[in-house]
């Protein structure tokens, strides 16, 4: 993706934007940043410091037309304030009519796919009596350092060891140790890939 490439495009529309809503001056003083950290939503526009604010991450699974889209949309956020004042509703009439006049449906919603955009986590592998679980490479790291996590569902302590290696020590190791407070939870789901 090349940034400086994309962001002379997002200027280009915002130009046109301005232009088709009679508002041609206001385009020179909007300021356009692409967002390495931003993913919450494809675009944001904010009306004091007019600027256009883009997700990097959401834009590289977006087709050109939901770009153009999305700069228009927020371009016209702005062109609406400009008009109307901050008072009117975001995506009330105001705004509706400078998408119409942008030549775009005024809906509101990008559906962007954006599930594979956590931050991806190393899972590591330990052991209970559930048999294998994954645990963060976090926790995994202060179990290494004596830290201890029970299981939530068969309420046994997690080990770094396989079942039978743990058999085979059961009794010589047992830990007279009390529970720790710190559960592991398992609200993580598995990731397919
Ligand atoms: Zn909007
Ligand atoms: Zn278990």
């Amino acid at each position: 993706m090349d940034w400086q490439e994309a962001l002379a495009l997002a200027r280009q529309q915002v130009i046109e934007a301005c232009e088709r809503c009679q508002t041609g001056k206001l385009a020179e003083q909007i300021t356009i940043k692409f967002n390495p950290r931003f993913t919450s939503r494809a675009g944001d526009a904010n009306y004091r410091s007019l600027t256009i604010r883009l997700s990097q991450p959401l834009w590289q699974r977006m087709a050109p037309a939901e770009r153009r889209e999305t700069v228009i949309h927020e371009a016209c956020h702005l062109i609406a304030y400009f008009h109307h004042g901050s008072q009117i509703a975001p995506h009330g009439p105001e705004w509706q009519s400078m998408m119409i006049r942008c030549g775009l449906e005024p809906k509101r919603c990008h559906q962007i796919e954006r599930s594979d955009l956590r931050r991806q986590v190393r899972r590591r592998e330990v052991y209970c009596g559930c048999g294998k679980r994954e645990i963060t490479q976090h926790r995994y790291t202060r179990m290494k350092k004596g830290h201890r996590y029970m299981c939530r569902v068969c309420q046994e302590m997690l080990t770094l060891v396989s079942p039978q290696e743990t058999k085979k020590n059961a009794k010589s190791s047992k830990s007279p140790t009390p529970p720790s407070s710190r559960r592991f939870a398992f609200f993580r789901k598995r990731r397919k890939n």
